[in-house]
């Protein structure tokens, strides 16, 4: 670039970040990414340093924030709010620490708070005599907006601290992700605006002149500043935060406070990673000095303190092109898009394939293959399509009307919003999806019986649906080129072994729409017989706890279809026995007594499972309130954690024995 160059592309970097400053700040809705804003800055930022003579007053770069808008009373802060200097790699932050640490020659190493930099709006309440006087928004730094009235519609904000403090207290408001996409759902079936974030969705329903409306809305806050007149009030960002949650704010718990830059690094990569399991939205994290008096010594920019910095996780969002959509075919006939992308590099991983949703979602979106999309990696593992380029039309890609695998009728049934193939029993991609699943962990757990395996099975004509897994013989699966490992011998022990599943598990592996493996244990626990359940009534079931109309229904279609029955009849001629299909019920001491088991104990699970059934009690496989006992084993884990937490007793396996012999008084344990 030339000097002329130079002065024109600053100029041109002024004002795409003013307009998408106003976009953001100002209407909520911001036109690109973070990421792509925060790119736009610090090239702006680094071509003033190297040209000093351009960098003008006004330039984004010397200013917090943007304009107030229309209907808001602008108010003038006590206080001056910054924004922060962020760097996107670990080298920028250790020269930020250097620097920091040069000016205290003595120090060995400077104490720091590291913590997560929440992607909401921040804001400053006021505090009189302990009471909620003002809040504000940050706008400009010096003004911002007067939004008492909507703050104190925000019920994590308390409007009397416990103690009376003259206190300013700044922070973020947010709105939990679940929060934001349930909003967002509404408005769509409401045919209202959708925001584009968690941040906009937080800023719309906060900046609302009627406050009602903000009322209305799941936000929150997380305190991390307190200002306080009184110098005694703390010494450090961590009392200050200790002091902040006594008052009774919500402060983000994960905030460490730590010495050198090392271990703010450690903490840096690792929400990197985890911030995807948060219900709430952060965009980074942010580094601290810890003591005050340091703090004041290093002072301001006229943009951002020289005391903190900012750490800015690789983008979650990014541009890429839709090559393809890839249309799969699931056990329960469900068709769903899955989106084939030029592979791109999100969040640390290179990522070619997204989730969808469903068709109407692509019709919504008005998407087609060669459109340009933002995808968004979430907490799941497949990353989501959320759109496409505004004004980029290329038509619409068609929903399909046929299945893909089979070729049958694909319909959606009233209120759901799946389309599925009709053909349950003739659809290869179906019968082989439940094969695959009746073998899977979470159902029956056959050891080598994968979607590869079934698949060469499929194509030799050995098997027609799960059943048939147990007629295989060891020359039928001879006849199979496996991999050594797996051998024939290998999988023939793994599938004979499977022959007695507990009734959970075997209930789950039948692939019964609805009927996932919780609603599984929940009629393993009432009924205790296969032959029951297969007799029960839709009536019957809804009085289970737990079982609603829908799924009740599809149980007793299942077990009413007369293919099934023939799979049912099958398996039990080649002897799959449901554990609890003999159960007699011996004794009632443990009736009302839900039981969960955890850990390594002498014998499998489902031997205890059925003593417990036997003996007129109940197994669950999660923790909660309602849970009687914990048996735990050797290793027991999370549950043990979470069984002490509530109070639930713990047996031991002998306190156990003791127990089932029924002469043991539960005070004594
Ligand atoms: P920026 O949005 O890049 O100007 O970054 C500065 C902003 O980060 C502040 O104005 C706050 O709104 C926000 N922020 C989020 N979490 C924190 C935190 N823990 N400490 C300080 N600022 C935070
Ligand atoms: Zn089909």
């Amino acid at each position: 670039m030339n000097y002329f160059e130079v002065k024109a592309r600053i100029d041109e970097l002024k004002n795409i970040i003013r307009e998408n400053n106003e976009a953001y700040y100002v209407y909520d809705a911001p036109k690109i990414t973070d990421f792509e804003y925060d790119e736009l800055f610090r090239e702006l930022r680094r071509l003033e340093e190297q040209y000093p003579e351009f960098k003008t007053e006004d330039s984004p770069t010397q200013k917090v924030g943007d304009k107030i808008a229309v209907g808001f009373k602008e108010i003038k802060h006590k206080y001056r709010l910054y924004s922060l200097d962020n760097s996107n790699n670990f080298d920028d932050l250790r020269k930020w620490y250097e620097r920091v640490k040069k000016e205290y020659e003595k120090e060995s190493d400077l104490e720091l708070v590291v913590e997560l930099k929440i992607d909401g709006l921040s804001c400053a309440l006021s505090y009189e005599n302990g009471e909620l006087k003002l809040g504000a928004t940050r706008g400009n730094g010096t003004v911002g907006e007067n939004i008492t009235e909507n703050i104190k519609a925000i019920k994590s904000i308390p409007q009397k601290l416990s103690k009376p403090l003259n206190l300013e207290v700044r922070g973020e408001v947010y709105m939990p992700v679940s929060s934001f996409e349930r909003l967002n759902e509404e408005n769509i079936a409401n045919g209202q605006k959708e925001f584009a974030n968690p941040r906009n969705a937080a800023a719309g329903s906060l900046r609302q002149l009627d406050a009602n409306i903000t009322g209305k809305r799941d936000l929150h806050f997380f305190a991390y500043t307190a200002i306080s007149e009184n110098n005694d009030a703390f010494k450090t960002h961590k009392e200050a935060l200790d002091l902040l949650k006594e008052l009774g704010f919500e402060v983000n718990p994960n905030h460490k406070l730590v010495k050198g830059i090392n271990p703010v690094i450690e903490q840096c990569a690792k929400w990197e990673n985890e911030r995807f399991n948060l219900d709430y939205a952060t965009d980074g994290m942010v580094i601290k000095i810890n003591e005050l008096a340091k703090q004041n010594e290093l002072g301001y920019t006229s943009r951002a303190p020289k005391w903190a910095t900012a750490f800015k996780f690789p983008p979650e969002e990014v541009w890429t092109k839709l090559n393809g959509v890839e249309l799969s075919v699931g056990k329960t006939g469900a068709v769903t898009p899955v989106a084939l992308l030029e592979p791109v590099q999100l969040a640390g991983t290179v990522v070619k394939r997204a989730s969808l949703h469903n068709f109407d979602e692509i019709q919504r979106l008005q998407l087609n293959i060669g459109n340009s999309v933002l995808i968004k990696k979430a907490a799941e593992i497949i990353p989501k399509v959320i759109r496409k380029k505004e004004d980029e039309f290329l038509g619409t890609y068609q929903t399909p009307t046929k299945c893909p695998c089979c070729g049958a009728d694909l319909v959606k049934p009233e209120g759901e919003v799946v389309l599925y193939c009709t053909n349950t029993l003739g659809c290869p991609a179906q019968i082989k999806g439940r094969i695959e699943y009746w073998a899977s962990k979470e159902a029956m757990d056959i050891d080598g019986v994968g979607c590869t395996l079934v698949d060469k099975l499929w194509e030799k004509g050995l098997i027609n649906d799960f059943a048939d897994l147990y007629k295989l013989t060891m020359d039928d699966l001879m006849t199979l080129d496996l991999i050594k490992e797996k051998s024939a011998d290998n999988l023939y022990t793994a599938i004979q072994n499977s022959k007695t599943p507990s009734m959970t598990k075997f209930l789950t592996a039948l692939s019964i729409k609805l009927i996932g493996k919780e609603t599984a244990d929940l009629i393993a626990n009432e009924y205790p017989t296969l032959e029951v359940i297969k007799n029960a009534t839709i009536e019957d079931l809804i009085k289970i706890d737990g079982i609603g109309e829908k799924a009740a229904k599809s149980i007793v279609d299942f077990f009413n279809n007369d293919n099934n029955k023939i799979i049912l009849n099958k398996l039990q001629e080649y002897g799959v026995n449901p554990q609890g299909s003999a159960f007699e019920k011996i004794s009632n001491i443990f009736e009302g007594k839900t039981f969960v088991i955890t850990g390594t104990l002498s014998q499998p699970r489902n031997v205890f499972e059925e003593r417990i059934k036997r003996l007129g009690g109940k197994t669950s496989s999660s923790v909660s309130k309602k849970t009687s006992y914990l048996l735990a084993g050797e290793n027991a884990g999370s549950k043990f954690d979470k069984a002490s937490s509530l109070g639930v007793i713990i047996l031991t396996e002998a306190d156990f024995d003791v127990l089932s012999k029924g002469n043991v008084d539960e005070e004594k344990l």
